[in-house]
C-alpha cells in the first residue's frame, strides 16, 4: 500500500463543510511514515540547509523527522504564549479573524538557510506567515515542504515567494 493511501478524509471536522485530511494513519505505519519523510526530504538532499522550521503542531512531527533525515537541527514555530524564551511574533489574517505565530529570537543564526515544513497546505496563510516570521528574524527561506496540498484552494496562485512550494501529495 502506498503511503498516500493512508491519508484519511474526515468530513465536517473541525467544523461543518471542512474535509479534514488526517495524516495520523501515515504516522502510525512505520513504512509509510519513512516513505513520506523520504519524499519530503528528497529535494533537499545535498542542498546547503542549516535548519528545518516546523509549524505547530503536525509540522513538528514531520519537520523534526525531515530535519533528522537531512542531518540538521529543528526549530519550532508555535502558537502564542507557548515558547518560554524571548520571541518574535507575527499576526496574520485567517479566512475569519486573525492568528499569531511565534519563534524564539535566538533560534536561528543570521542568514541561516532554512526550509519550512507543515502537514497540510490549505489557503496557504499559515505557511506564508511562518515564512515571513523566519525572514523577519534574518534567516533565509530556501524552500517549503508540505505533505498534503489541497489544490482546489489554489494557495499556489497566491504564492509569490521565490522559495519553491513543494507538496508530496496534491488533492
Ligand atoms: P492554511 O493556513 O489555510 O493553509 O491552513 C493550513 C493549516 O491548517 C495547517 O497547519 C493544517 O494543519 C491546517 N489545515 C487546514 N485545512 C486543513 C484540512 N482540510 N485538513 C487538515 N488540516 C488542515
Amino acid at each position: 500500500m502506498a503511503w498516500t493511501d493512508l491519508i484519511r478524509d474526515i468530513p465536517d471536522f473541525p467544523k461543518p463543510g471542512i474535509l479534514f485530511k488526517d495524516i495520523t494513519p501515515v504516522l502510525a505505519d512505520g513504512d509509510a511514515f519513512a516513505e513520506a519523510i523520504g519524499v519530503m526530504a528528497e529535494p533537499w538532499r545535498g542542498v546547503a540547509i542549516d535548519a528545518v522550521v516546523g509549524v505547530e503542531a503536525r509540522g513538528f512531527i514531520l519537520g523534526a523527522a525531515v530535519a533528522r533525515e537531512l542531518g540538521v537541527g529543528f526549530v519550532p514555530v508555535r502558537k502564542p504564549g507557548k515558547l518560554p524564551a524571548h520571541t518574535l511574533s507575527l499576526d496574520y489574517g485567517l479566512e475569519y479573524g486573525r492568528d499569531r505565530l511565534e519563534i524564539h529570537v535566538d533560534a536561528l543564526p543570521a542568514a541561516a538557510r532554512v526550509i519550512v515544513v507543515d502537514d497540510v497546505l490549505a489557503t496557504g496563510g499559515t505557511l506564508k506567515a511562518a515564512v515571513q516570521l523566519v525572514e523577519q528574524q534574518g534567516a533565509q527561506v530556501v524552500g517549503t515542504a508540505v505533505l498534503v496540498e489541497l489544490g482546489f484552494l489554489d494557495a499556489r496562485a497566491g504564492w509569490t515567494h521565490s522559495a519553491p512550494l513543494l507538496a508530496s501529495a496534491v488533492y
